[in-house]
C-alpha cells in the first residue's frame, strides 16, 4: 500500500487503491542466477553494441521524434505500411499510450488473468476498469468467458500470447473464432511479448488479423528475445487508422536515439537473435520433458519460461529451495512461481531444484 501523507499535494484516489510496481528481483552476486524477469541471458550482439557506440557520440542531439527509420525497418520486416507501426519506451509504454488513446474514466478492459502483472496497474492509472477472466484449469485463456464479460462500457480486450507467467499461448483458430464474436468497436490487444520463442504449429498469426480487421493490435517488444531489455523500446502493429491515434498519445522523445539504433541493428542481425531464440525453446522442452515425471507438473509452455502452479505452502517450500539455490524467481504466493530459462547448465540448476525438493 502506498503512503499516502495527510498534508501536500494529494494524488488522484485511484493510487490509494493500487500497489507500487513490483520489480523482479535483481542478482546481487555472480554465483546468484537471474531467472525472476524473462530477459535474454546472452550478452548484447558486437554489432548491435557498435551502433549504440557510434550513436552516443550524438546524444547531445535529441532523438528523430517520429521514429522515421526504426518504423520503416519494422513496416520492412513484416510487410505492412510504415503508417501501421508504432513504438514506445517498452511494449509497456506503448501499451500505456493506448489506454490514453482508448480508455475514457470508468471504461472496462478486459484481460484473462493471472496474465501480466503490469495489466491491472496500467488500466487503474488510465482511470479505466480492470475486468479479470480467469484462466481455465489449464491455464489457458477462457475465450468465451471472455466474450461473455465485454460491456457497453469494454473499450479493449487484452489477450497475452503465449501467456506471462503461464507461458501457453493461443491458437490462431480459437481467436479467429473469438474475434467473430467481439463488436468492432471494442480494441482486441494481441500482447506477444514472447512471440518469437513460440514453436506450436497453430500459433496467432496477428498479421493476417490485422489485415483482415478493424479492430486487431499486436503488441511486440525488443526486451525479451532481441536482448534490449535495458534500453526500452517495444512497439504495436495495426491499421494505419489505430496507429494514427496512437502516435498522437505519444510522450515526445520518448524511444531514445540509443534505442532507435540498437533495435534497428537488432533487425539487421535477426537471424543470430532467431538462433538465440530458438536455442532457448529447445533448453525449455528440454526442462519441461525433464520433470515430467516430478511432482510439480511443469506444463509444456511456448515462451522462455517455465511456470510452476503451487500455492500456500507448496509455493513457499519451493520458493525457499530456489532462493537456498542462488536462482531468483518470480513468485506470485498465491499462484505460483516463474523461472526465466537461461544457459543449459543453468537450467539445470533449475532442474536440480524441482527434482529434489518434495512437492507434497
Ligand atoms: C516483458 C513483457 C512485456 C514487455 O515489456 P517491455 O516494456 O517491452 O519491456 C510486455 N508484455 C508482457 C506480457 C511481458 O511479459
Amino acid at each position: 500500500m502506498t503512503t499516502i501523507t495527510t498534508f501536500g499535494p494529494q494524488p488522484r484516489d485511484v493510487f490509494e487503491r493500487i500497489p507500487a510496481y513490483k520489480p523482479g528481483r535483481r542478482a546481487t552476486g555472480v554465483e546468484i542466477a537471474p531467472l525472476a524477469s524473462n530477459e535474454s541471458h546472452h550478452e548484447p550482439l558486437p554489432s548491435v553494441l557498435e551502433a549504440i557506440a557510434e550513436e552516443a557520440l550524438r546524444i547531445n542531439r535529441y532523438p528523430d521524434a517520429a521514429v522515421t527509420n526504426l518504423h520503416a525497418k519494422l513496416a520492412e520486416k513484416f510487410g505492412v505500411g510504415a503508417d501501421q507501426v508504432v513504438t514506445g519506451p517498452g511494449s509497456i509504454g506503448v501499451l500505456q499510450q493506448l489506454l490514453e488513446t482508448y480508455c475514457a474514466p470508468g471504461d472496462e478492459v478486459v484481460f484473462a488473468w493471472r496474465s501480466f502483472e503490469a495489466y491491472p496497474l496500467l488500466v487503474e492509472i488510465a482511470g479505466g476498469q480492470p475486468v479479470m477472466v480467469p484462466l481455465r484449469a489449464d491455464e489457458s485463456h477462457d475465450l468465451d468467458a471472455i466474450a461473455a464479460s465485454i460491456t457497453d462500457r469494454t473499450r479493449i480486450v487484452l489477450l497475452c500470447t503465449p501467456n506471462n507467467p503461464t507461458g501457453v499461448s493461443l491458437s490462431h483458430h480459437d481467436v479467429v473464432r473469438f474475434l467473430d464474436t467481439v463488436p468492432e468497436r471494442v480494441l482486441v490487444v494481441i500482447d506477444e511479448a514472447y512471440v518469437e520463442y513460440e514453436t506450436s504449429e497453430d500459433a496467432v498469426d496477428s498479421l493476417a488479423l490485422i489485415a483482415a480487421r478493424l479492430n486487431v493490435l499486436a503488441l511486440r517488444t525488443f526486451s525479451k528475445a532481441y536482448g534490449l531489455a535495458g534500453l526500452r523500446v517495444g512497439y504495436a502493429i495495426s491499421t494505419p487508422e489505430i496507429i494514427a491515434s496512437v502516435r498522437k498519445a505519444v510522450l515526445t522523445f520518448s524511444v531514445n536515439s540509443l534505442a532507435q539504433r540498437a533495435a534497428i541493428a537488432s533487425l539487421d542481425a535477426d537471424h543470430e537473435l532467431a538462433a538465440r531464440a530458438a536455442e532457448i525453446a529447445g533448453e525449455r522442452d528440454r526442462v519441461v520433458a525433464a520433470l515430467a515425471d516430478t511432482d510439480w507438473g511443469v506444463l509444456p509452455s511456448q515462451a522462455n519460461f517455465v511456470w510452476i502452479r503451487a500455492s500456500g505452502e507448496r509455493n513457499a517450500a519451493l520458493s525457499q529451495a530456489f532462493d537456498d539455490a542462488g536462482i531468483l524467481t518470480r513468485v506470485f504466493p498465491e499462484d505460483g512461481i516463474r523461472v526465466t530459462l537461461a544457459d543449459a547448465a543453468t537450467n539445470d540448476r533449475v532442474i536440480a531444484v524441482l527434482r529434489n525438493t518434495v512437492g507434497e
